[in-house]
Formats: C-alpha cells, structure tokens, sequence
C-alpha cells in the first residue's frame, strides 16, 4: 500500500502520554476547522468556528472505513476517535466503533469532552470502545465558562451527571482528563471530591505543555495538585514517558494533534 495516498480522516500515528502510541480518526472533519460545543481556553485547534451540541453525520461510515481498509501496515496501541472538534457530535460515532470492533483493529479510545452525556444515544454509542477519556476542567459553572467557554445552554452540573451516568453503565475504562491551568488550579479540591463521586477508573491530571492560548502549571504545581486526589489513580503529564513514533499518515495533523 502507497503511503503517498492522502489521507482526510485519519491521522497518525503520533505518540500520546495517555495512550501510548495512537492513530487519529476523525469522525466530525469539515475541513473547515473545528465543529465544538466548546471553546476552551487551551485548544490547540483554534477558534471554535461551529460552535454546536447538534448530532449529524459529518462524514459517512463507508468513507471512513474506506480509508481505514486503504492504511499502510501501522502499529499502535488505540485507534483513537478523536480530531479537529467534538467525537461524540457524530450521529455515526457508535456505528464507526462497532465496525472497528468487528474488524479487532487496535483497542479504541474515544477522546471526549462529555458535553453531550446527558443524552442516552450518546452514551450508547461509547459502549463498544475500550476506552473514554472524558474532560472536567471546571468545579464551578463560573470557572467551566472560563476555561472551556461552553455553548450559551450548557450546564456543568449537566455534563457531570451525564458522565456520572455513563460510569454506571460503562464495561470499558473511563479516565477523567483534568486539564489545569492558572484559571482553575484553585478548583483542585472540589475536583477532586467530584472525581470521587464519579469513581473512574483513572484520572489523568494535564497542563498545556504545547502552545495554546492557556499556560501551562509548573511540574512543582502540579505536584501540588496530585496531591488533592489522594487515594485516586493518578498519572500527570509530567510523570508520564512517552514512546518514539514515525508519523506515517500525515492528513492536517497540525490542525488536530495535541488539542486535549
Ligand atoms: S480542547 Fe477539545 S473540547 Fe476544548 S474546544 Fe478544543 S476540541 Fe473542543
């Protein structure tokens, strides 16, 4: 297979702290920047540019599996459902995954923001995946219009129940991605007891490391903060190794590595 082929969906593999080595799917590609119902501080990708918590199908199931059946031999440790905005705004999210479930590709990660897990169809469609890596940035609905700028008519106190729900019915592994930075590091505290409420499996604590338009926390900070999740698995960006990969598939990385 010709790795000159271009690529629009899928991207990678790139080495992540939190996966190992991943290759990107991106199920909501527009080519016209990023489609979120954020627009947090520290995104990678830019400006929110579709600002939304409306489900549709960005791109048919067929295409992708066509790119997916057209990859060059890759090793990864996930095939990661993740991109240039929100995974889960794509009505054919659980479908995708279940088709690369059936084909036992990699394991699957889903990198979400959880916006949407007050609806049960969203949940659903996370059912197959072997991992989801949900976002909580904020304790407070002030500080959650701070740091992630949510839609107008999301509630904080909504997406915690939400991702509180899903934990319930949940057979894979959940991680909590906290990202800290100077707007909430005082939030740590009551993160932390939201965290033991929502009893997941891991809880991977990160500063934007990369350039953003967030700074990131010295590591002597977030050792502070470690310690507010005593008692919980924790892993933090500053702790974590990461492994060497050859990016073989190239599509617009730049525009979608890193945002979480
Ligand atoms: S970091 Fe993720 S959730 Fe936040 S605006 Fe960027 S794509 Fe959306």
């Amino acid at each position: 297979m010709s790795e000159k082929k271009s690529y629009k969906f899928i991207y990678g593999p790139v080495s992540s702290w939190r996966l190992g080595i991943s290759l990107g799917i991106d199920p909501v590609y527009t080519g016209k920047g990023k489609v979120c119902p954020f627009d947090c501080i520290y995104c990678q990708a830019g400006k929110t540019r579709r600002y939304t918590c409306q489900r549709k199908r960005f791109i048919t199931t067929d295409k992708i599996v066509r790119e997916v059946r057209s990859l060059p031999p890759v090793r990864a440790d996930y095939v990661t459902l993740s991109g240039a905005g929100e995974p889960t705004l794509a009505r054919n999210l659980g479908e995708i995954i279940s088709w690369l479930k059936k084909k036992k590709y990699e394991k699957i990660a889903v990198l979400t923001n959880a916006a949407l897990f007050s609806n049960a169809l969203v949940r659903k469609g996370l059912r197959d995946a072997n991992l989801v890596i949900a976002k909580l940035d904020a304790a407070s609905e002030e500080v959650f219009k701070i740091v992630n700028k949510p839609a107008g008519y999301l509630r904080l106190k909504k997406v915690i129940n939400g991702i509180k729900k899903f934990k319930k019915s949940f057979k894979g592994k959940l991680a909590l991605q906290i990202m800290f930075l100077k707007e909430n590091k005082h939030e740590a505290r009551a993160l932390a007891k939201i965290a033991r409420e929502i009893n997941p499996d891991f809880i991977q604590i990160n500063t934007p490391t990369r350039p953003s338009r967030g700074m990131a926390l010295s590591p002597d900070e977030i050792k502070k903060i470690k310690k507010e999740f005593k008692g919980l698995k924790v892993v933090s960006v500053y702790d974590a190794k990461k492994k060497k990969v050859k990016t073989k598939i190239k599509s617009n990385l730049a525009e979608r590595r890193g945002k979480r």
